[in-house]
């Protein structure tokens, strides 16, 4: 038996959240929550003689992912037109890029397992229309919405240089979470706004060549691009290994079989008879528009992982988890900000807050705890003024009322207890009420010392400091040695 790897290339559209189309002045709008043919005018409906003109804005949003992605944007840009028909393209053409892109010759690195980085090329990145929507009814007919119609699209292609359905998906999980950090793309897969296809053929291991390729289409959620790649490796592999030969096609999902199925044979780019979109003047992109776009960029997830753990000692998971989405990282770091210590917050704030708003259902944006206001609770255990575990439930409290930590910390008077003397008669009372543990703990039975710690910290109602109330138990059990 061969032993085959997968040669992978990911073809990712993304929809840009621009307020306008590309090339007309029509709202982008919701195509769930928006009727049918609400946001639609003569150039996207492709009426004679209507010209179209560029979305400056959607172009800067282009340039943030071709530069994002480590791409060389190119000054010349041309237009081109891809001539087909089809009933939700009215003008019988897409306004696209064919030879001269907005930006080619980028990266994007992966992590597919710990420890091992791997590099995969973006190929080329670029601009185009979208289509309008169709959707089949039961009788057999079909409705077209062109709400769809025109709104920017941008094509971001990958290099073969995935091998795995594993790898497909961290590249493809990857790309969504910069196109979100980015503003550009909501990422919502089931509302098609981001569109992913492998292509996908493999080779005998340890080879470069490459052969055959099929594309899979209509993916909508990231599992299935996993299961999809998966399958259509596996299904090449068994057609080789039986002699067959793999034919260029485009092949859907069938969800409720799990598998891949022939849609139709694959045409090549020349049957679209490309040529310049003549209503269109070439695009010149300067340097100094693409420095202006660059500088304002944001951090981007793994230049924030890296810092979160060499400036502040975070550990990779939780660095990981805190720059996972950006509305997260933010408020992070407006805590630290206000002055938050950086592990004490990441604490708190993944361990504790985060299990309160998945109770609740809420979004860091929704919820009633300030960065601020994080920051003045662990101020108050810093002070010793509250423990660790009172701490946590007085969040519980600042989740459901909206209090401060001071204001819950005064009125239910859980200020700790750090007077040596209150705590002590704890001591000599848990003592004096435990002979048979006292006895045991002399005959050498160590742990027992967690067991006295626990009796006064419950005499005290939690709200003893911890320090003082070890340090007083040696103290007194040894003194009975
Ligand atoms: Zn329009």
């Amino acid at each position: 038996m061969t032993e085959y790897e997968g040669v992978i290339g990911l073809e990712v559209h993304a929809e840009l959240l621009t307020e306008s189309k590309m090339f007309c002045g029509c709202r982008v709008v919701d195509s769930v929550e928006e009727d049918p043919n609400r946001a639609v005018c003569p150039v996207c409906l492709g009426m004679p003689g209507m010209l179209p003109v560029l979305n400056r804005r959607a172009v800067e949003y282009a340039m943030r992912v071709a530069l994002a992605l480590n791409c060389t944007i190119h000054p010349h840009n041309i237009f081109a037109r891809k001539n087909y028909f089809y009933p939700d393209l009215p003008k019988a053409y897409q306004i696209s890029q064919y030879e001269l892109p907005l930006a080619t010759g980028g990266w994007l690195e992966i992590e597919p397992e710990l420890g091992v980085v791997r590099r995969i090329g973006v190929r080329r990145v670029h601009m185009e229309e979208d289509t309008g929507k169709l959707t089949h009814t039961e009788n057999g007919g079909s409705l077209v919405d062109y709400n769809r119609s025109g709104v920017p699209l941008l094509e971001i292609v990958s290099e073969p240089d995935l091998h795995s359905a594993e790898e497909a998906y961290v590249y493809a999980t990857k790309l969504r979470q910069i196109l979100r950090y980015l503003d550009v793309n909501s990422g919502d897969l089931e509302k098609g706004v981001l569109r992913v296809e492998p292509n996908i053929s493999i080779r005998p291991k340890g080879t470069d060549q490459l052969n055959t390729r099929t594309e899979v289409k209509n993916l909508n959620s990231f599992r299935i691009l996993f299961l999809a790649t998966e399958y259509e490796l596996e299904r090449q592999a068994n057609v080789l290994d039986n002699g067959g030969e793999i034919v260029q096609e485009t092949r859907g999902w069938n969800e409720a079989d799990k598998r891949t199925f022939s849609q139709r044979i694959k045409e090549d780019a020349h049957d679209y008879r490309y040529f310049p979109e003549p209503d269109l003047p070439p695009l010149h992109i300067d340097d100094a528009w693409i420095e202006r776009v660059r500088a304002e960029l944001p951090e981007l997830p793994d230049a924030k992982i890296a810092r979160y753990r060499n400036d502040w000692g975070l550990s990779r998971y939780d660095a990981e988890l805190l720059a996972d989405e950006k509305v997260t990282a933010e408020w992070f770091e407006a805590a630290v900000a206000a002055g938050g210590e950086p592990k004490a917050i990441a604490n708190l704030l993944l361990n504790n807050l985060f299990k309160l708003m998945n109770e609740s259902g809420q979004s860091l944006d929704e919820i009633d705890v300030s960065p601020e206001g994080l920051v003045a609770l662990t101020e108050l255990v810093e002070q010793q003024t509250i423990n660790n575990n009172i701490a946590k439930s007085v969040l519980v409290e600042m989740f459901e009322t909206g209090d401060s930590a001071e204001t819950i910390v005064r009125a239910k008077g859980l200020a700790q207890v750090s007077d040596s003397d209150a705590i002590l008669a704890a001591v000599q009372a848990a003592i004096d009420q435990n002979p048979a543990q006292v006895q045991q703990y002399l005959d050498g039975k160590d742990k027992l010392m967690g067991f006295f710690v626990g009796q006064v910290m419950r005499a005290m109602k939690g709200k003893a400091n911890p320090g003082v109330v070890n340090q007083l138990v040696e103290q007194e059990l040894d003194a009975l040695k």
